[in-house]
């Protein structure tokens, strides 16, 4: 292990490259209407970044605002239990609402604001991203139109009265399977005839390009704390990093400042589900396919005509047909080892982390540290282990009481 090695971001791996691919996967397959916003927006993006005004108003709103930098905190009760290597969490399930996704809404509204775009699409699922970007509309003073699908609204009540509390209109889509994948639809429907005056801010690091590569960029704030918060606490880098994986952009947001340690291990936990059966799961990597959805190639889950397949998983934020192309890109490199957890494993580490840490974990996390369980009692005692602490899990409880005690009243 390389003692006080020098910063990755002097690596030599540099997707995505100029037409939005990382290797095969990738680039923007959209209408033609939405090819001009997507250069526009890659243009502006780079103009920013390079402006030190925008960074710096970013960094302020991160400490004062997100509450960064968030802590890395060593797990003592839980090493002790699992009697292995030693596990830290990044703790973003302190930032501001409750989840890494500010970090991604954050950047992307003040990126839309130095644009001029005074109005925000987005779409959301569960409603963490669109909590999220409503919040951080209100913040900016910038209108915010969220699509979620009718079914998830029935789903999702307070996070629905929430967007309307924080200003923002909430349209149900009705279309298709009336969830997340209809919702994206709608949302980019919306955003080929507002794109003059709307900024669409994408939740994850899926979609078109420049979008994988600007959330990504925003979520990497996470891995640069971490890599220095450990470096701080243990004067060496971890072996092993864990995070679960949706659309991907928690798991990137910790793994990329890491890309270039070749001694650090990489590991993205998706959702097994009930079993790895079509319609039973959301693991993209044991049941997908090289396929297209929402504007990006990458592992699909789809029948053998292409039809997207249907996908669960206890948690929302999992539960989603394609991943983020630069994680089909680490998973075909082999740099990032995927693998999936049960709803019933998710659950059971949910309980565990709860009683021996007094953190009650998101069920999306909670993937990440079932993962954790299973694999750290078989790790050496002074080995490191990070795992990404995604979200809290206040959102969570009702429904994990219902599976916990399907007999009492919630
Ligand atoms: C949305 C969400 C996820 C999944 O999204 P990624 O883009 O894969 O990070 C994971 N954890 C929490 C708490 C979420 O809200």
């Amino acid at each position: 292990m390389t003692k006080f090695a020098p910063s990755s971001t002097t690596q030599k791996h540099l997707w995505p490259d100029e037409h939005g691919r990382y290797g095969e996967f990738g680039g923007k397959f959209v209408p033609e209407t939405l090819m001009y916003a997507l250069d526009e927006l890659e243009t502006a993006y780079k103009e920013a970044q390079a402006d030190p005004t925008f960074t710096a108003e970013l960094d302020a709103l991160r400490k004062n605002y997100v509450g960064r930098e968030t802590p890395l905190y060593f797990a003592s009760r839980l090493t002790e239990h699992l009697g292995g290597a030693k596990v830290y969490f990044k703790r973003e399930d302190l930032a501001h609402t409750g989840a890494h996704k500010i970090n991604n809404a954050l950047g992307q509204c003040l990126l839309a604001k130095r644009m001029g775009k005074k109005r925000i699409i987005a779409e959301t699922g569960a409603g963490q991203h669109g909590v999220a970007t409503a919040t951080a509309c209100a913040l900016l003073g910038l209108d915010c139109v969220v699509y979620m699908g009718a079914e998830d609204i029935e789903r999702q009540k307070l996070n629905v009265f929430r967007m309307r509390l924080l200003g923002s209109e909430v349209v149900s889509v009705k279309s298709g399977s009336k969830t997340l994948k209809d919702a994206i639809n709608d949302a980019l429907r919306d955003w080929v005839t507002t794109v003059g005056d709307s900024h669409y801010v994408l939740g994850t690091v899926h979609g078109p390009h420049p979008f994988p590569m600007i959330c990504r960029d925003f979520q990497s704030v996470i891995g640069k704390e971490a890599r220095r918060q450990i470096l701080d606490a243990e004067g060496r880098l971890p072996n092993t990093l864990i995070a679960c994986v949706g659309g991907g952009s928690n798991a990137i947001g910790l793994f990329y400042e890491f890309v270039g340690d070749e001694d650090v291990a990489m590991i993205g936990v998706e959702a097994g589900g009930r079993a790895i059966t079509p319609g039973e799961h959301a693991a993209r990597f044991d049941g997908g396919h090289y396929g297209m959805l929402h504007g990006a190639i990458s592992y699909v889950l789809q029948d053998d005509a292409g039809q997207i397949g249907s996908t669960h998983s206890v948690s929302a934020g999992l539960d989603y047909a394609s991943v983020g192309p630069e994680h089909a890109y680490f998973h075909k490199s082999g740099r990032v080892k995927y693998t999936h957890a049960s709803d019933e494993a998710a659950l059971a580490a949910f309980q565990t982390c709860s009683k021996l840490e007094g953190i009650i974990p998101a069920l999306e996390s909670s993937h990440a540290i079932a993962h954790a369980i299973e694999v750290v009692p078989t790790m050496a005692k002074d080995d490191i282990v990070i795992v990404n602490m995604s979200g809290r899990g206040d959102k969570d409880v009702t429904q994990a009481a219902r599976l916990i005690m399907p007999d009492e009243e919630i």
